[in-house]
């Protein structure tokens, strides 16, 4: 009997979110609203349609392998070399791409927990070691929801080859400043890689909150992580990319890029979209407006949220977690438990978090929360 490595049989398998169809179906509603998974509610942009049709015709050959179009037009938009970027299949394959590039056995992955999901697997694939350093309370007597900077650098040795900062920080929302991540990106070592997952900077408001490819400049050890899979609504066609202060840590992730992984299809969304960024930005300030409403409405209804600096908000519940998330997805909402900890709800459009707030009021008036 063929047997897999010991560390990929103990990793958890996959559990993907509900889909709303099948749930609308058991429950016997006409639709389930989906809240889980921090994708725009917006359809796809003009531009991204009529550039897909334009490169169907072309699927029959392989994809540019080094989606040079692509990298051309992020290299203008952001200012950068195109030997400083390397695109993914997604910032998650990305991420991955950085583990096998960086890590092997003996060393280490260091990142603030609870932060994203992937982080852990990652180390657990490469057979490093996860660092995890708790969160910290972002307001005195609140919940631990921010990156305790400090400990993180603290925790930094000298087998630690990645460090994650997940800013603005997924799932609880909150984001970092810029004199505390300068401290930060001071304190590590020259040779951990620093990288700023900024999978939701789009969405960013407060003006402390730096562009890491501000912060990166003149830093050899820092790379940038962003992607089309949220405000830029691309989130099926799997593309997303890094930006390197140095162009040696672009090139050593693009050395273990699957060949044809970012299809012809998402090269050549991605540059449509980002030929749109005026039209992704009015939809990002709709968000944003409607993120402060939503943080309004359930602090009105006394969950402890925090300043959300991304797309969706955090409900510090503790305990409740499970159940609560339960209660909602039997009222046709759903949205991200992390048992234990709390309920991650991605800001939806004005009806759907309607239909949220309303499912949350039904709960409580069903059994009142202590
Ligand atoms: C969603 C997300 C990503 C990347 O998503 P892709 O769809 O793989 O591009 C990366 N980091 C964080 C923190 C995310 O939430």
């Amino acid at each position: 009997m063929v047997s897999a490595r010991p560390a990929v049989q103990q990793l958890p398998a996959y559990r993907p979110g509900r889909n709303p169809a099948d749930l609308a179906r058991e429950i016997g509603v006409d639709r389930a609203v989906k809240l889980a998974s921090n994708e725009v509610a917006f359809p796809p942009l003009p531009a991204v349609v009529e550039a897909l049709a334009a490169a169907a015709p072309e699927t029959n050959r392989y994809p540019d392998n080094g989606a040079v179009v692509l990298t051309r037009a992020l290299a203008e938009h952001y200012g950068v070399d195109p030997g400083q970027i390397a695109t993914g299949c997604g910032a998650v394959m990305l991420c991955q791409q950085l583990a096998q590039s960086f890590n092997e056995p003996g060393t280490s992955i260091a990142f603030a927990w609870r932060s994203f999901e992937m982080y852990p697997l990652l180390a657990q694939v490469a057979g490093a070691r996860a660092i995890q350093v708790p969160l910290t309370p972002g307001r005195s007597g609140g919940p631990a929801d921010t990156h305790d900077l400090d400990a993180l650098a603290a925790a930094i040795d000298d087998t630690t080859r990645l460090v994650f900062v997940c800013n603005p920080n997924n799932p609880t929302g909150t984001a970092v400043r810029r004199p505390e991540l300068e401290r930060f990106l001071d304190a590590v070592p020259a040779g951990t890689l620093v990288v700023l997952d900024e999978a939701y900077r789009e969405f960013v408001t407060d003006p402390e909150v730096p562009d890491g490819l501000e912060v990166m400049r003149g830093r050899p050890n820092v790379a940038v992580l962003r992607t089309f899979s949220k405000a830029w609504g691309l989130a099926g066609l799997r593309v997303g990319y890094l930006i390197a202060e140095d162009p040696a840590v672009a090139e050593a992730v693009r050395k273990t890029y699957v060949p044809f992984s970012v299809s012809t299809l998402a090269q050549a969304a991605a540059v449509a979209a980002l030929a749109s960024e005026e039209e992704v930005r009015s939809r990002v300030a709709a968000v944003v407006a409607e993120r402060g409403r939503l943080t309004a409405a359930l602090r009105e209804r006394g969950f402890d949220v925090a300043d959300s600096q991304a797309n969706f908000v955090w409900l510090p519940v503790g305990e409740q977690t499970a159940e609560l998330a339960a209660a909602l997805e039997a009222r046709a909402i759903i949205t991200r438990p992390f048992a234990g900890e709390g309920i991650r709800v991605t800001v939806g459009t004005p009806e759907e978090d309607d239909a949220l707030l309303a499912a949350l009021d039904a709960v409580r008036a069903a059994a009142p929360v202590p």
